[in-house]
């Protein structure tokens, strides 16, 4: 079906600066303000839609920083798409990927806006337009990254309190095998047994200590680890000698090294990012190998704001066997509310929107105020 009236008049990419509710410990940096690169497609028919880019930690985790994903789109995948048919999802992004390697977030970022675009002008949600929701709401699982256990157990009990959040996740790797050890057991030992502890590691220790590592942390009713050490063979030899669940995160950057992972049998669970896959097709794409591998499925974050949040987890509502959650708390990061309508967490769950495309909209006033482009050139230096 192809119209003039869905011809692309104008692609806008800005980069948000947020500010964050607290420090946010990883096993690489710790981050104090969230920065995320919007996109939006804006069509002839006055239909337009929304992506965002977000990295955790400009570029300590993964080679695209928010300025590179702006340069990126302003200067190559924009002039590709201008003047073209939005409703060609698909065939625009080969053209995309046929000009532009690599680069997986920026593309995930003008992906997921031509998709929400696309599903608006039809009137449904992104989830219908995936193939329909097997659920309406979602398991959202908190990070507890203070490093101080004591804080992190009343920040845990706060959110049990408050139905918000009853599985949670530890960063962990940059202190002593030891010292993570006893801080997790004592975060398992503070909490009910409904709650669940899990721990990223981040890929920060080496196999042979990775092993007695693991072990200990089962010992401590840690019930998974996340990509305790780097690469598909290591994590699948560990896989192989653990007796709680582990899962791959970084090593899966698109269908190709799902594939790999599965042949491998590394890990028994596979965290999905839209971002780190290559955009939504992409993951879709990642959770069909892990599903025929039997590999279960967890919704991945980049501590992406609303935006990146809802676009995974309108997928996520159709994926089958998800029953590690998600960890899409990333809007909950963010001080600030920059949608016009706030997303709903309760119940321990994140309700999906259930309006067309991705079912939210920015709020104009907040998006003036925290684009970096709208501030005087000496606070610019304070960013990230
Ligand atoms: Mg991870």
């Amino acid at each position: 079906m192809v119209s003039v009236n869905s011809r692309i008049v104008e692609i806008e990419t800005i980069i948000l600066d947020l500010p964050t509710i607290r420090p946010h410990s990883l096993s690489m940096v710790t981050m104090s303000g969230q920065s995320m690169t919007i996109v939006c497609v804006r069509c002839a028919d006055g239909f337009e839609g929304i992506g965002e880019g977000t990295t955790i930690g400009g570029l300590s985790y993964g080679p695209e920083s928010p300025e590179g994903m702006k340069l990126t789109i302003d200067q190559y995948i924009a002039p590709l798409l201008v003047g073209q048919d939005a409703s060609r999802v698909q065939l625009l992004m080969d053209r995309v990927s046929a000009a532009v390697k690599g680069n997986h977030f920026a593309k995930c970022a003008v992906e997921a806006a031509l998709l929400d675009c696309h599903a608006r002008r039809l009137g449904l949600p992104l989830s219908d337009l995936l193939g329909g929701r097997r659920r309406d709401s979602l398991p959202v699982a908190w990070t507890l990254a203070s490093g101080d256990t004591a804080r992190d157990i009343d920040e845990a009990q706060a959110m049990i309190d408050r139905r918000r959040h009853k599985d949670f996740k530890l960063k962990i790797g940059r202190r002593s095998i030891d010292a993570d050890v006893r801080h997790v057991a004592e975060i398992r030992k503070a909490l009910p047994d409904f709650a669940s502890v899990r721990v990223d590691v981040n890929m920060a220790w080496r196999e042979r200590e990775a092993v007695r590592a693991v072990a200990a942390l089962a010992d401590a009713g840690c019930v998974l680890v996340e990509q305790p050490v780097a690469g598909i063979s290591s994590l699948a030899r560990l896989s192989r000698a653990s007796s709680i669940a582990i899962m791959a995160d970084e090593v899966l950057v698109g269908p190709e090294s799902a594939l790999e992972a599965v042949m491998a049998r590394a890990g028994d669970v596979f965290s999905i990012k839209i971002e780190q896959a290559g955009g939504l097709f992409a993951a879709a794409k990642v959770i069909a190998i892990a599903e025929a591998a039997g590999v279960s499925i967890y919704g991945g974050t980049m501590l992406e704001g609303p935006v990146g949040t809802i676009a995974a987890a309108q997928l996520m509502a159709g994926v089958k066997d998800l029953r590690w959650g998600t960890e899409f708390f990333g809007p909950l990061l963010l001080s600030e509310e920059i949608l016009e309508e706030p997303l709903v967490f309760a119940d321990f769950e994140l309700k999906l929107p259930s309006g067309p495309g991705i079912g939210i909209a920015l709020d104009k006033a907040a998006v003036e105020r925290f684009r970096r482009d709208a501030k005087p050139a000496s606070s610019l230096r304070v960013v990230g």
